[in-house]
């Protein structure tokens, strides 16, 4: 029983927009227990996450944030949610809050699908690879990336989501984004389906022509970022990603798109299916990679 000294014991923050979900676990990816809340204001909901970690005696805690944030440690609004329209959150320093809460314990912070990207690296599909991408289409579409070993920031952090895509001609939907209209997530999160078919995505059948279209402008995206940031593997997550139906088109759009330029084998052939895949700790995604943020923090400490 001795190994079991050995382990550390670290916080992670899944903080979502409509939920944030909290949890101990270890620096192999392991949860060891979990709670979760609905998120309401700043105040409240990081009270409550701060008695989750009380007496819990973690060593570092990392913390997945909804966004946009300041995820650069050189700036004076570090650790802020930025520009959110969710009451009360704007400007609200989280990484503040459990600074003073825990003294001395690293936080580790960056945008949720950062570190849901860091997690899959660390424990899931990615393990071992030094290059990945991480979306979510669900609610939103975002995108976390880590290059050469590192998770991508920049002068805020890649908004993945938010690219303008081409429609199909037939597809007269004039898009969900109140800023961009038809781009990726105007045109294909949750939300986009279920206003364009007039039902939930969840109640649309496998074989109903909203995953061909669905498949159509995911692919385009995702060619995108294969030409721009060249992944190693492409990680796709979310509540519209339960549609698994999904990854068969969705490797055929790609192939046909790129038509044969990015001529990597991972690529051209029907190794694309396990170049393109679906999250490799499933739902625990988020929570994991709070544990890998977390032990990054403690790391750099
Ligand atoms: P969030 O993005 O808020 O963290 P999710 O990733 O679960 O949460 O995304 C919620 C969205 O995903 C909703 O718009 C919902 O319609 C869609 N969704 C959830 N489950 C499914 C499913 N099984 N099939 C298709 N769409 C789903
Ligand atoms: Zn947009």
């Amino acid at each position: 029983l001795l190994w079991r000294y050995r382990l550390m014991k670290l916080g992670t923050i899944e903080g979502g927009g409509t939920k944030f979900v909290v949890g101990v676990g270890d620096e192999n990816g392991n949860i060891f227990e979990r709670e979760s809340f609905p998120t309401t204001t700043p105040e409240e909901t990081m009270k409550k996450t701060i008695e989750f970690f009380k007496d819990k005696g973690v060593e570092a805690i990392g913390f997945g944030s909804f966004g946009p944030i300041d995820p650069d440690k050189t700036s004076p609004t570090y650790g802020n949610v930025t520009t959110t329209p969710k009451p009360g959150w704007s400007n609200h320093n989280v990484v503040k809050d459990l600074e003073e809460a825990f003294p001395g314990v690293p936080v580790g912070f960056d945008t949720d699908v950062n570190s849901a990207c860091l997690g899959e690296v660390e424990f899931g599909a990615a393990k071992g690879l030094n290059s990945a991408l991480y979306l979510t289409i669900g609610t939103g579409v975002g995108g976390g990336a880590v290059v050469e070993g590192n998770l991508v920031h920049g002068l805020l952090h890649p908004e993945m989501g938010h690219m303008k895509l081409i429609t199909r001609p037939e597809d007269t939907y004039k898009g969900k984004c109140p800023y961009h209209g038809t781009c990726f997530e105007g045109l294909a999160a949750g939300p986009a389906i279920e206003e364009r078919w007039g039902k939930s995505a969840k109640e649309l059948p496998a074989d109903h022509p909203a995953w061909d279209l669905e498949a159509y402008y995911i692919a385009q995206a995702l060619c995108i970022y294969i030409l721009t940031i060249s992944p190693k593997k492409i990680i796709l997550g979310g509540g519209v990603m339960h549609q698994k139906q999904l990854f068969p088109m969705i490797h055929k759009y790609v192939q046909e798109m790129l038509n044969g330029y990015v001529a990597k084998e991972e690529i051209t052939t029907d190794k694309i299916k396990d170049y393109i895949v679906y999250p490799g700790l499933a739902d625990n995604a988020g929570l994991c990679g709070g544990l890998a943020l977390a032990k990054q923090a403690l790391k750099n400490k």
